[in-house]
């Protein structure tokens, strides 16, 4: 009976050996593969259900780290989605969540530093190639104008030549050029049942910054942007069901600055008071009935499981520390918090 068993089990692996070789050393075998992933890979992700609020994280990094992809917080209701900051790379996550590009609806951004804005270029092109059927809308504080004009006129020759490429009828003009808008805090936007609320944080000597507040359904999620803990943010987040917060982790930081040299010491210590520290949100979170907590623009990004557990520190297990791709849902009518179809 062993034997039989062993017998068995050696056919089992020469046979799955025999189809690893097939798929990986034939074309044949590779072409048939082919065929099966390239249906999966381009296959758009399902829409959420029409009284879901969907979060996707397409960001989850600060520039502080050699990991993830820069702030950006994508916001998607029914087909449509929001994003909250364009940091580089968060074009890369989306299109790995399979998320249509075509209706991304438009960019609000915080505040102009680099690690907000520099994947903005990327996600206009995507979405304007993909068919998105009206010029990108990008929202922020005053500012907006000046940092839109820079990258429409930097990729003034990149449009004309996809232009050229692919044809005015695929690729009208004037839908590949951002179009600024700038906002005042309150309600930015209140159209089929979405409402978007700006509001004022504190990221000084940055001023002004913003941070963003989603209601749909009776659901609600915060963005905070990048800031220290302050008054406003507390009242706008109070009770909240979902509070993505950017975080930083005062031990992790404080070692990095030991061992730096003089110039990157001044650095890191001048970081330390500009985000919230991940002690203070969680407190936040708790005086002010957060229903769930979620740290983002890590500073710095844990780039091991022993980052990651010194940057949890003292702070409740049920608080996320996000990464790159991580989808939370909020259903109408109910809640629930599913992360990553979880219930969190
Ligand atoms: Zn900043
Ligand atoms: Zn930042």
């Amino acid at each position: 009976m062993k034997r039989l068993l062993l017998a068995v089990l050696a056919a089992l692996l020469a046979l799955a050996a025999a189809g690893y070789w097939f798929v990986m050393q034939t074309r044949a075998g590779q072409d048939m593969a082919l065929e099966f992933a390239t249906g999966a890979l381009t296959a758009p992700a399902a829409t959420p259900p029409a009284d879901t609020l969907r979060v996707v994280m397409c960001g989850t990094a600060s520039p502080l780290g050699a990991v993830g992809r820069r702030a950006c917080v994508a916001v998607l209701v029914g087909k449509r989605f929001y994003l909250v900051d364009a940091g580089a790379g968060s074009g890369q996550t989306l299109t790995l969540e399979r998320i249509p590009a075509q209706h991304l609806e438009a960019v609000f951004i915080t505040h102009y530093h680099s690690d907000h804005i520099d994947g903005l270029p990327n996600h206009n092109q995507r979405s304007w190639v993909a068919g998105r059927p009206a010029p990108l809308q990008v929202v922020g504080p005053p500012g907006i104008e000046e940092v839109v004009a820079g990258f429409n006129r930097a990729y003034a020759q990149d449009r004309q030549h996809r232009i050229d490429h692919h044809g005015e009828d695929l690729l009208p003009p004037a839908l590949g050029v951002m179009q600024p808008r700038v906002i005042e805090p309150g309600v930015v936007h209140d159209a089929d049942g979405l409402r978007i609320t700006a509001f004022v944080v504190d990221h000084s000597p940055v001023a002004p910054a913003f941070g963003y507040r989603f209601d749909y359904k009776g659901r609600s999620v915060v963005v905070s942007g990048d800031t220290v803990v302050t008054p406003s943010l507390e009242s706008m987040a109070a009770g909240v069901d979902l509070l993505i917060h950017d975080a930083l982790s005062e031990p992790l930081v404080s070692a990095m600055a030991a061992r730096a040299n003089p110039r990157m010491q001044k650095v890191l210590v001048d970081v330390l008071d500009y985000h919230a520290h991940t002690t203070d949100v969680a407190a936040l979170a708790e005086r002010i009935g957060v229903r769930k907590l979620a740290f983002y623009h890590l500073v710095p990004v844990p780039q091991n499981t022993l980052m990651a557990a010194i940057f949890m520190r003292d702070i409740p297990d049920s608080v996320v520390l996000t990464e790159d791709g991580m989808t939370f849902d909020l259903p109408g009518g109910s809640e629930d918090i599913l992360v990553d179809g979880q219930r969190g």
